[in-house]
């Protein structure tokens, strides 16, 4: 279980997340959706330590990344962080991989030089992973030799070979065109249909509903509206959650 309480993060003035209350169980698929600048980010961002938060908490099953002590989010220790941080996988919109490293050096880098796996052991689940995600033939090739849709799904691949609890994509498709975004998205679906625990921010409507156990809508920093994924889309019951997906028919 993933749970953040009562999470607030402020930029200078700006209050950005304010008290953002999130559990996630074993298996269930969360897409949150909602308009530009709502928070979602800066929501991914702070669940896997790239971002600090003010107040809150956080957890990962047993372990305490961060706890409220008189009104302020205190981080625990370096080894509880580091260990934290190898339960969870990222997927950002731009890939993000190392452009001078292999298909295959990628996907292997982590497991080696973060987690000290065996070497052997990681080459041989980063090769099912390649062909898992359709990539066969490519392990040797460099990023910039693939298309978005084939990069995008090396960086799926990278952080399955992390064996995380969790997964978080942060918009894995807005810079993909559509047809690239199908594959995409199917290779998603199918770590859904397999039980992978799954946070997905995303605009594309359609998926969310398809793949998603529950939707949660933010906006202006706060979650408006969260339910089962049908309920959300087809039967949304806050004023700005029917604004917003109105724009999307
Ligand atoms: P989008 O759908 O456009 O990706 P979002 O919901 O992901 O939007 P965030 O990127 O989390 O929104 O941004 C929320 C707010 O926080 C915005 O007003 C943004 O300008 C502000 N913000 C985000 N990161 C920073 C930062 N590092 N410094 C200052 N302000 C920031
Ligand atoms: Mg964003």
């Amino acid at each position: 279980v993933v749970r953040l309480s009562h999470i607030k993060k402020s930029f200078g003035d700006a209050e950005v997340l304010k008290d953002i209350s999130l559990e996630v169980n074993p298996g269930e698929v969360v897409a949150i959706i909602g308009p530009s600048g709502g928070g979602k980010s800066t929501l991914l961002r702070c669940a896997t330590l790239l971002e600090t938060f003010d107040a809150g908490e956080l957890s990962y099953g047993d372990l305490e990344v961060a706890t409220m002590q008189n009104g302020k989010a205190v981080y625990g220790k370096k080894d509880v962080l580091r260990a934290a941080k190898s339960r969870f996988g990222l997927v950002f919109q731009n890939y993000n991989l190392f452009p001078h490293y292999t298909v295959l050096k990628n996907i292997m880098d982590a497991p080696i030089a973060v987690q000290k796996r065996d070497k052997a052991d990681v080459e041989r689940q980063a090769r099912e992973l390649i062909a898992k995600m359709g990539l066969d033939g490519n392990e040797g090739k460099v990023p910039c030799e693939l298309s978005g849709g084939q990069q995008q799904r090396v960086s799926i691949a990278r952080a399955l070979c992390l064996n995380p609890d969790i997964v978080f994509f942060d918009e894995p498709t807005s810079a993909l065109d559509p047809e690239l975004t199908a594959e995409v998205l199917k290779v998603i679906k199918q770590l859904a249909a397999e039980h992978m625990t799954m946070v997905i921010v995303t605009h594309e409507m359609s998926f969310a509903r398809d793949v998603a156990d529950r939707i949660v809508f933010m906006d202006g920093g706060v979650i408006v509206e969260e339910g089962p994924a049908e309920q959300v889309i087809n039967n949304p019951q806050h004023d700005r959650t029917k604004a917003f997906l109105n724009r999307y028919d």
